[in-house]
């Protein structure tokens, strides 16, 4: 299987390491969207964050913490943003699941979305009963 951060896991491919774990590894983004932009990505292949075994939460909230905390430190970062893409219509274009961790500088520098609305409260609610019936 053809996987780049797979290849950065085994070490065919260089990596601007920060953080190993048990389960996970923190380097940097190659092409960031802002200088310290990091990736954090597990160990074990799977393509997105339905695949992956929901045991590495701790280690992957304390991983966030420490890789967030150090680069707003080190940057002067005012905020950042954390964001884990599925699927190449959410702008998934690396098929191993990984989170971003974007340092932040200024709102205006990457609107995130534009804010839609519901017709009404009514079909918000018959939509939210919807998908608790497949949870
Ligand atoms: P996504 O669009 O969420 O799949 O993000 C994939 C990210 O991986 C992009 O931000 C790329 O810049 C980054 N990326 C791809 N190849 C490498 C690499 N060899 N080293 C570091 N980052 C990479």
């Amino acid at each position: 299987m053809d996987c780049v951060f797979c290849d950065i896991l085994a070490g065919k491919i260089p990596s601007a390491k920060l953080l190993e774990t048990e389960s996970l590894y923190a380097f940097l983004d190659i092409a960031p969207a802002n200088k310290g932009h990091a990736l954090i990505i597990p160990r074990t292949h799977c393509q997105d964050i339905l695949g992956v075994d929901p045991k590495i939460g701790e280690d992957l909230l304390s991983t966030m913490q420490r890789i967030a905390r150090a680069i707003v430190n080190v940057t002067g970062a005012k905020g950042f943003n954390i964001i884990q893409n599925n699927g190449r219509v959410a702008g998934q274009e690396v098929d191993h699941l990984h989170w971003h961790i974007i340092p932040r500088f200024d709102r205006a520098e990457m609107p995130l979305w534009k804010q839609g609305k519901y017709e009404s409260m009514d079909e918000m609610m018959r939509l939210a009963t919807t998908i608790k019936l497949q949870i």
